[in-house]
């Protein structure tokens, strides 16, 4: 007769599933704060399907995921499921974890009652279409990440997985450093392998960001174990040697440049010489580091919007900037001729498929790999553990959390084929990354069905708008265009043709921009059909102002040409928007 339930640390005979368990549970009635949201409670034991396996969990890892399932924030992962049809009131979390097979379901090969694995974190429906025709299960619309999109993930003594999840703990590791890198390394494998003739190889540079972070650690080592050479980028001169311990031919300290950030307009002469200048600097030192004049083959990218238009520029004719976060924005800037003129591949990356993280893990079990494991914290502190990192007070590398492991450093039965060295991170390292974006969420695509609403005055384009427009035509000269501006106290002139359809606007940027590189006189004598920003957007009078200024910040432009019946009539502007705001 087996016993209902045992205490945490306190591990049942093999192959025994007490009833019940003790679990770390996020409820919707405390979603806020991660020391708030996650409570100890005993709950049933999962069930498992043909296809699943339960495992009893040694140590589990810590990722920002259930900081954002515990705020009920920007998804209610609960209500989604309960939506989906799941009964559970409730979410265990945890996408990251070591542990013993307890007990195994009738269709499972892999793994048996007893063995010692780590489990990835990516499920998907076995009957799935697109996977049963050989599709990479990261494209079937059953995809999920365990731990966050589904329920009993590892914050528990046991965890429900799909035995495809389950992959051999490398020996050589104790409990909790096995439970610390699957997450990012299988995403950094992926990222660097995954993408057919573009992939690192032997002998290719690798640029990588965040090199002391979570999955520049792990890419650096990956692109070392294929014979690439890395340089690694980071915000520090004192996680150089980290980075380097970790397999790096040299660093780059990326405050010692200034050019991050979207790239100034193409047709800002001045602005984009100055970028260039940065961005020129930037490739001068990775040659620096490398000791030759050498481009990076691949650009491991993660930053997003401050730091892709660099990797663009910096990556080899030919090669490729893989990425997969936004961490500093989603809005990346691509100068298009150096992608399209060098032939060089952009490509958006999302954790890794099965057979990947298994090519992964065994890099690991060979000892290649060091799971980069900065802290482990107790059963007890598995809050705290989450709370350090909604408040950025974590230091980098991977965190893991004791569940029924006793101790610290236990697990560990031999010695790797190869011998690591322990890289250590500086001391008081602590994060400065803003809070990243859910690794999995529900994008809005073609089939989301509910519109988003969003409250809105019912102000409308005519309420503001300046009536009667203030035009010029495609060969009057920016001396002309400049009286008409001056003349009306107005920032632009709409270009109107010769059947007063508006072809273009002519802004105070426009005849900035005009004045690059030329003397007064020959800037003066441009037209303004070579200086307007081409194509006019337009707006109906009876647009909600919402929706029009929509048009103007997704357009990048400060003004709208407002039309009644397709008759220009009139112009609304930022300026309008911002006194109606100051206003109200
Ligand atoms: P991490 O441990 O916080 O490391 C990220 C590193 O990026 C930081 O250490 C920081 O290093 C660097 N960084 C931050 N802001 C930067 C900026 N503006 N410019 C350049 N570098 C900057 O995080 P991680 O675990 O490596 O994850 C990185 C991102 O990938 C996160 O957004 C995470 O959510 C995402 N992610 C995605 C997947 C996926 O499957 N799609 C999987 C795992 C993680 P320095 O300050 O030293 O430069």
């Amino acid at each position: 007769m087996s016993k209902q339930l045992y205490e945490v640390g306190n591990k049942p005979p093999l192959g025994e599933v007490p009833e019940q368990m003790h679990a770390w549970l996020i409820r919707a009635e405390r979603f806020g704060q991660p020391t708030a949201a996650f409570q100890k409670e005993v709950v049933n034991t999962p069930s498992i399907a043909d296809d699943e396996v339960l495992v009893y969990v040694m140590a589990a890892g810590i990722n920002y995921n259930n900081v954002w399932a515990g705020m009920g924030v920007p998804v209610n992962v609960i209500g989604a499921r309960n939506k989906a049809g799941e009964p559970e009131d409730f979410h265990i979390g945890g996408s990251d974890a070591s542990g013993i097979v307890y007990a195994v379901g009738k269709d499972v090969t892999n793994v048996k009652v007893g063995d010692e694995v780590v489990m990835h974190c990516g499920t998907y429906d076995r009957n799935c279409a697109w996977v049963k025709k050989g599709g990479d299960p990261m494209y079937s619309p059953s995809f999920k990440i365990w731990g966050y999109e589904t329920n009993y993930g590892s914050f528990a003594q046991f965890t429900r997985v799909q035995a495809q999840q389950c992959m051999p703990k490398p020996k050589h590791m104790n409990w909790e450093q096995a439970a610390a890198y699957v997450l990012v390394a299988a995403t950094a494998w992926r990222m660097l392998h995954g993408w057919e003739s573009s992939s690192v190889k032997k002998g290719d540079v690798a640029l990588i960001w965040g090199g002391a972070g979570g999955l520049g650690s792990m890419a650096i080592q990956i692109a070392k174990a294929v014979g690439a050479t890395s340089v690694a980028i980071v915000s520090g001169e004192d996680k150089y040697d980290y980075c380097m311990k970790l397999g790096a031919k040299g660093c780059i300290n990326r405050n010692d440049f200034d050019h991050w950030g979207m790239l100034p307009h193409w047709k800002d002469n001045a602005g984009y010489a100055k970028w260039l200048k940065g961005v020129r600097g930037f490739g001068a030192k990775i040659w620096e580091v490398l000791g030759e004049k050498r481009a990076p083959n691949i650009v491991f990218e993660h930053p997003g919007e401050t730091t892709i238009p660099s990797s663009i520029f910096v990556c080899e004719t030919g090669g490729m900037v893989v990425v997969c976060a936004g961490t500093s924005g989603y809005n990346a800037t691509v100068d298009l001729r150096y992608l399209w003129m060098r032939q060089k591949r952009l490509q958006g990356s999302h954790f890794a498929n099965t057979k990947q993280c298994n090519e992964m893990n065994e890099l690991a079990q060979s000892g290649q790999l060091d799971p980069c494991m900065s802290r482990a914290f107790t059963y007890e502190e598995l809050p705290i553990a989450h709370q350090l990192m909604a408040d950025n007070k974590h230091p980098h590398g991977n965190m893991s959390v004791l569940i029924g492991a006793t101790e610290f450093g236990l697990g560990a039965s031999g010695k790797p084929a190869v011998a690591m060295v322990q890289p250590t991170l500086p001391k008081g390292d602590v994060h400065t990354t803003p809070a990243p974006y859910p690794m999995s969420t529900p994008l809005p695509d073609i089939a989301e069905g509910e519109p988003i609403t969003i409250a809105d005055d019912g102000s409308k384009v005519r309420d503001l708008m300046h009536r009667g427009i203030i035009s010029c035509a495609p060969d009057d000269t920016v001396g002309a265009v400049a009286k008409i501006m001056v003349g009306n106290e107005i920032h632009a002139v709409v270009v109107m043709d010769a059947q007063g359809a508006a072809v273009g606007v002519v802004s105070q940027t426009d005849m900035v921009l005009a004045r690059q590189g030329r003397t007064p006189d020959q800037a003066r004598s441009m037209l303004a059909s070579e200086v307007m920003t081409p194509g006019c957007a337009t707006c109906d009078a009876e647009m909600l102002l919402s929706d029009a200024v929509s048009l103007m910040t997704g357009r990048r432009m400060h003004r709208l040409v407002v039309t009644e019946q397709g008759q220009p009539v009139g112009v609304i502007s930022m300026t309008d928007v911002v006194r109606k705001i100051i206003g109200d």
